[in-house]
Parts: C-alpha cells; sequence; structure tokens
C-alpha cells in the first residue's frame, strides 16, 4: 500500500504538474491495456497526487440507484473498503441529482457529507459529476480538512479528468456488452449445434421408419397378391397332386413298367411341392393374428423340437432346450408361433450341412421387460452382412430352387409383430446364427 501524507496537501502546485498529471491520466485511460478497477486506481492516485487533498473518491452508479464507493485515497494509501467513504444513495447525492460540479470551501455543511467518513471537520469539498451523454455514471471527489482549500480552477482540471473517466467507463461498458453478446451468440451457436444434431437424428428416425413403412406396404400387397395366386392354385393343385396318387397305385396294380412309376413317383413328389408351397403362400397371407390364448412357450418348443427329433432327414442333429423355471406364459396363436419355430429351427438345420447341436435357450428378456425370449442358435454357415438386413424380405433366398420359397422369416416376422413382439438376429459368417424370439407376457 502506498503511503500518502494528506497534511502536506497543501504543497504548491504548478500549471506544468498539473498538465503532465493531465497527460498521464490521458495515457492510463487511452493506451495502457487495464480494466476499468486498475484505471480507477490510477486515477485516484494521481488526482491525489496533484491536489494533496485528505482524501479523494470516485463512486460509480450500480444497481437500484445506488452510489457505490470503487475506490479512494487518503493519508494510509488507496482504499476500497469505504475506511474514508461511504456507499449512498443516488438521491442523496447532490452533484449526481443535479448533474452539475459543486465546491464547498468554507465548511457548510450542506454537500453530501454522509459519504465521508473523518475524524476531523471537512472544511473543503469538491464534486465532479462523471457523465456520458444522458447517462449518470457516478462522481468524483475531493475533500479537504483545510478552508478554502479547493478553486474553481481546480474544479476544472477534476472536471477534465472526470471526462476522460467518463470515455474510459463508456468504453468499459461497451466491451462487457460485447463479451455479452459474443457469449450469448456462443450459447446460441451451441443450442443451434444441439438442436441440428437432435434434427439429424429425427431424420434417420424417421427415414427408417419410412424405410419399415414401405417395407409394410410391401408385404401387404405382395400378400394381397399371394393370397389371390395361392387360392387359384391350391385346388387345382390338390386335385392334381390327388389324381396322381391314383395314377401311381393304378399303375403298380397294373404292373407298368418300372421308368413310367419312376416318372409318376417325380411328378408326384414335385406337385406335393407346388402343395406345400402354396399353403406357405396362404399362411403367409394371413399371418395376422387373430386366436389370442395363453400359451406355454417352453411345452410349444418342446413339441416343435420333437417333431423334428422323429424326423429322420434330420439324423445328425440334437436339439437341447434350456429353459428358466416358472416362466409365465405368453399370449398368442399357438399354431402361428408353432410355425415361427418350425421355420427357425428348419433354417437352423439347413445352415450345419453335416449335423450338429441346435441350442434352444427360453427365458425372461434382460433387454426387453415383461417378454419372453427364445433364442435359436446355431454353428452354421452364419450369414454374410451384406445380406443381413434382406433376409426377412419376402421371396429373399439363398437355397436352391425347389429347396427354399424365401418366406419362412417373412411369415414368422409378420406372425411375431403380430403378436407384440420382435426377432432379432445376430451372426458370424463361419460361425454361426442366433435368432432370438421376443414375445410379451400373457
Ligand atoms: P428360405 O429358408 O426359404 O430361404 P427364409 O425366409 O426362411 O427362406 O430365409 C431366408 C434366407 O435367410 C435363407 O435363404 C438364408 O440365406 C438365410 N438364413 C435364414 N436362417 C439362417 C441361418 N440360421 N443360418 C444361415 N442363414 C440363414
Amino acid at each position: 500500500m502506498q503511503v500518502l501524507n494528506g497534511k502536506r496537501a497543501s504543497v504548491g502546485r504548478d500549471k506544468f504538474t498539473e498538465l503532465s498529471t493531465i497527460i498521464k491520466i490521458s495515457n492510463i485511460i487511452g493506451y495502457l491495456p487495464l480494466n476499468l478497477e486498475e484505471i480507477l486506481d490510477s486515477v485516484v492516485l494521481e488526482v491525489y497526487r496533484l491536489f494533496r487533498p485528505y482524501t479523494c473518491s470516485i463512486h460509480l452508479v450500480k444497481e437500484r440507484g445506488k452510489m457505490e464507493l470503487v475506490v479512494a485515497c487518503g493519508p494510509d494509501g488507496l482504499d476500497r473498503k469505504e475506511r474514508y467513504h461511504k456507499s449512498c444513495f443516488v438521491e442523496r447525492c447532490k452533484t449526481l441529482r443535479d448533474g452539475l460540479p459543486m465546491i464547498v470551501t468554507d465548511g457548510d455543511r450542506e454537500f453530501c457529507e454522509n459519504r465521508v467518513r473523518h475524524k476531523g471537520r471537512i472544511m473543503s469539498h469538491v464534486c465532479i459529476p462523471i457523465i456520458g451523454g444522458k447517462e449518470h455514471f457516478g462522481t468524483i471527489s475531493m475533500e479537504s480538512l483545510r478552508k478554502d482549500a479547493f478553486t474553481t480552477w481546480d474544479l476544472e482540471i477534476l472536471l477534465a479528468i472526470a471526462n476522460q473517466i467518463s470515455l474510459a467507463i463508456q468504453r468499459a461498458n461497451l466491451f462487457a456488452r460485447v463479451e455479452e453478446e459474443k457469449r450469448e451468440l456462443e450459447e446460441a451457436n451451441r443450442e443451434i449445434r444441439k438442436l441440428n444434431i437432435a434434427l439429424e437424428q429425427k431424420i434417420k428416425k424417421l427415414e427408417t421408419l419410412q424405410m419399415r413403412l414401405l417395407q409394410s406396404e410391401k408385404i401387404a400387397a405382395v400378400g394381397r397378391l399371394v393370397a389371390g395366386l395361392a387360392h387359384e392354385i391350391n385346388n387345382p393343385s390338390s386335385i392334381i397332386l390327388n389324381r396322381i396318387e391314383c395314377l401311381l397305385m393304378e399303375a403298380e396294380e397294373k404292373g407298368l413298367p418300372e421308368e413310367v412309376l419312376q416318372d409318376l413317383r417325380v411328378i408326384s413328389t414335385y406337385a406335393g411341392r407346388i402343395s406345400s408351397m402354396v399353403r406357405d403362400l396362404l399362411v403367409f397371407s394371413r399371418s395376422h393374428v387373430d386366436r389370442h390364448t395363453p400359451v406355454d412357450i417352453v411345452a410349444l418348443v418342446r413339441r416343435v423340437v420333437d417333431t423334428f427329433r422323429e424326423d429322420r432327414k434330420v439324423e445328425g442333429f440334437d436339439f437341447p432346450i434350456q429353459a428358466e423355471p416358472d416362466l409365465p406364459k405368453v399370449k398368442g396363436d399357438e399354431e402361428k408361433l408353432e410355425q415361427v419355430f418350425t421355420n427357425l429351427v428348419d433354417n437352423a438345420v439347413d445352415a450345419m450341412a453335416h449335423g450338429g447341436v441346435v441350442e434352444i435357450g427360453i427365458g425372461r428378456s434382460k433387454a426387453r421387460d415383461g417378454f419372453i425370449e427364445v433364442r435359436i442358435r446355431d454353428k452354421g454357415k452364419g450369414i454374410p452382412r451384406e445380406i443381413l438386413s434382406k433376409i426377412f424380405d419376402p421371396f429373399f433366398t439363398t437355397k436352391r430352387i425347389g429347396k427354399g420359397t424365401g418366406l419362412g422369416l417373412s411369415i414368422s416376422m409378420s406372425i411375431v409383430k403380430g403378436h407384440g413382439g420382435d426377432i432379432l438376429v445376430e451372426s458370424e459368417p463361419g460361425k454361426g446364427s442366433t435368432f432370438t424370439v421376443l414375445l410379451p407376457q400373457a
């Protein structure tokens, strides 16, 4: 703290000292990269050095009409803690109220004495308003314990200094406003970026929804077409199959040559395949669910697996089932759900050309609350990434003609969706696939 002796305030000044103080203050305000607080400290110090009063202070108008002491200088140096001066209300400051400088030299107590803390009696007082345009920023004032301590010339000098302070305050306000606007702009920018991300996510979601809509429209259209065609083909194909069976029996009875019998058997096999395909198509076209009853899913899956075990075509396969105990029932259509698991186990078997284990796990879903999941896991050839998104499309198949119809998964998906569930698939080419059927609990 710089100690200055107010008692030596009567030291004489010459014009040169006054001018050099004004220039110094002007330089401090104009060129030094200081903040407002530092500028005001320096100004008060310079004013104190020039006039040597008892005290010198700067008050600025802050919120709610209050004038706060920003800095003062007295016999013990710079002060911000109201040792010499108090803060006060604007309405009690005559200078600021009138917007005019004031000088008191004969101890007249009419001035705003309430701002000055002092032990002795203040005899001289000069107070200058700091004004910028219509705005009243505050005051710069000096007090002396001596009578006639200040002249009107002093008033003039202090006025010039007050104008400089006003410029510094205006500049600081401007900077603060620019900073504030910069902050607001940055904040707005951040908001815009956030909104942009949210918008992008919404667009992606919409695109997915649109794709799904297209997909379901496609399936619905195909369903209608298939339903019509299947009805048309079903009857003739049943008749053909029937007649061929009759022909075959007749031919055997009449002892026709083996080649004829063989031809008839081939025709019968293919007619049978047409018939089963048409049945598949009919199921596909009616895959919406209409009969919902509580279904014991473990018993249902066991039934499906038993039919596979009895089938000689799947010799060399094992179908172990791991079921969580006390599972709640699911609500659904038994027949259609059987069809779903038959399709999935069938695909698992097809994926393992040389036999193997198809593991089946049944339990409560950890990912979806209130759902039962059935996992069918094979260690077959797996599904290449590029076709993973297509396997649920109707008529998509990689199996040879006559073997696959490409309807199994799309029928299964539409049945499960009709139950309010879902089918998820994970697959690693060369290692196998897991199909997870999610069904809501009853
Ligand atoms: P399909 O069995 O008649 O071909 P799906 O709709 O049941 O018709 O299956 C479509 C395609 O999905 C199959 O051709 C096959 O390429 C693939 N796929 C389905 N399940 C599996 C699986 N477990 N392992 C490997 N590929 C599979």
